[in-house]
């Protein structure tokens, strides 16, 4: 299975090696080109409104959205749950998102005290995971087709929508590739199936 990793800017590489650790093949996507063929894609974490402004610049955002609208499997981490949200609450002016999950977020929700911190949560269908937060975002409002899979309090942190998954934390950065081995076996083998 080829999963691309969403490269224009943010911890690409740390979500290459995740995928390649749970058996995927991993495809950095940097232009159009890079986007065929593939069975999933990882919206890495970084800045949202940096990312959403990268996207239009290289052409890629309606592309992205029509292949996520097919079904494409997608997984957002942070800035990447931002960019896969329906809409976002401390966005900056006209940021661009991609849309596809039926939520609103909170963009650097925990506020400017707690830029940073980690937390053990419980994550549905992975058990305990160490979670490690940068300037991330929580879920404000969830739709009825929203799973939530982890909570940080009653905000919820980990979240699954169909071929869509999302989490305010970065799993990448802690060597454990449970959740991309969630979200390959899970979402990209069962509900892939790219025309
Ligand atoms: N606060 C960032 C944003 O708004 C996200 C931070 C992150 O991805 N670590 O995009």
């Amino acid at each position: 299975m080829t999963v691309g990793v969403l490269a224009l800017q943010g911890d690409v590489r740390e979500h290459v090696h995740a995928l390649e650790a749970v058996g995927a093949t991993a495809r950095p996507v940097k232009r159009l080109a890079d986007l065929s063929g593939l069975d999933g894609i990882v919206l890495p974490g970084g800045e949202s409104t940096t990312m959403g402004r990268l996207l239009g610049i290289f052409d890629l955002l309606d592309p992205l959205r029509a292949l996520l609208g097919d079904g494409l499997p997608a997984y957002g981490t942070c800035a990447g749950m931002i960019l896969l949200a329906a809409e976002v609450v401390d966005g900056r002016p006209g940021q661009e998102l991609l849309g596809g999950l039926d939520i609103t977020v909170r963009r650097n929700a925990f506020g400017s005290q707690v830029e940073s911190f980690e937390s053990d949560l419980d994550v549905e269908g992975v058990g305990d995971v160490h979670g490690v937060f940068i300037r991330a975002p929580w879920v404000e409002r969830a739709g009825p087709s929203v799973q939530v899979l982890a909570r940080v309090g009653e905000h919820p942190v980990a979240v699954r929508q169909g071929h869509l998954m999302a989490t305010s934390f970065h799993p990448e950065l802690t060597g454990d590739t449970r959740m991309h081995e969630l979200f390959v076996r899970r979402l990209v083998a069962t509900e892939g199936g790219r025309p």
